[in-house]
């Protein structure tokens, strides 16, 4: 009999993998992004209160797996995930996408938070962020000489001098290509998910000879085992019987 498994998700890779899970098991979500409600598998949303109560929940429920498919910014619940997996005694298998790699002509910069983001920002006139939520709390201190745009899951109203544009990837090349003409964008900011939904705007970057502001990924602790992709991960749980061939 498959193992009853906990998938932490938030992720697309997440909800590809719940879509083949049984009854048994449980897909979790934090709660901020779209909530699927045609799963085979169980669902709940929102946080557990902390890696003991996530060990409290693994052991309530008889959960015999945990798969961390969260995103690699969501540092806190990966971290939580590893010591509820210790506390309760149950394996952790998480999935680490790889990080986007520079190639030839390619000027990327890494900052390591948003005060060193703001100072490498300054001598450009039109950044397009692309790094979630963070930047419309700082929407009254934009520099005088800067027109923003912020693309994040939930557009809102513009305010002066900052655009701000609700979409979810994957994005197209040409409407990356055709968005980076309208705004006349000198500079991207983003954080290196290593996603291929959201990669295109970095080759528009790339055309356009344009620099790229990565923000550092942050470290997450090792856990029983870890892979690189969804597949080396899906082709371990068919040889383990977890999946169907
Ligand atoms: P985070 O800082 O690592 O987590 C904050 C808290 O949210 C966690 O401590 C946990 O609450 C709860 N949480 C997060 N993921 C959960 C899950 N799958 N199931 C149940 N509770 C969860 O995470 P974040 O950066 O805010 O991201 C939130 C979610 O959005 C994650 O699931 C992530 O996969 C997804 N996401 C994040 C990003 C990003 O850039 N950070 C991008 C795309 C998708 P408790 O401590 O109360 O358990």
């Amino acid at each position: 009999m498959s193992p009853r498994i906990l998938l932490l998700g938030g992720t697309s890779e997440a909800l590809r993998l719940a879509r083949c899970l049984g009854p048994a098991s449980i897909y979790s979500l934090a709660g901020l992004g779209r909530v699927p409600d045609d799963l085979p598998c169980r669902l709940r949303v929102g946080g557990f209160g902390g890696a003991e109560k996530l060990a409290e929940f693994i052991a309530a429920e008889g959960i015999e797996l945990l798969l961390d498919l969260t995103h690699p910014y969501a540092a806190q619940i990966s971290a939580n995930a590893a010591r509820a997996a210790a506390l309760s005694g149950v394996a952790c298998w998480a999935l680490r996408r790889l990080g986007w790699q520079a190639g030839a002509g390619d000027d990327w910069r890494e900052v390591g938070d948003w005060a060193e983001l703001i100072a490498v920002l300054a001598p450009f006139q039109r950044p397009l962020f692309t790094l979630g939520r963070e930047p419309l709390e700082h929407l009254h201190e934009i520099p005088p000489q800067q027109q923003w745009t912020v693309r994040c899951l939930q557009s809102q109203p513009a305010v002066p001098r900052a655009e701000i544009i609700g979409a979810r990837g994957p994005f197209e090349l040409d409407e990356e290509r055709a968005l980076f003409a309208r705004l006349h964008t000198d500079v991207l900011i983003s954080k290196n998910s290593g996603s291929q939904a959201t990669e295109p705007k970095l080759q528009v970057a790339r055309e356009l000879g344009l620099p790229v502001l990565l923000l550092r990924r942050p470290s997450l602790p090792p856990v029983a085992r870890e892979f690189a992709s969804l597949d080396a991960l899906w082709q371990v749980l068919q040889e383990a019987g977890i999946l169907p061939e």
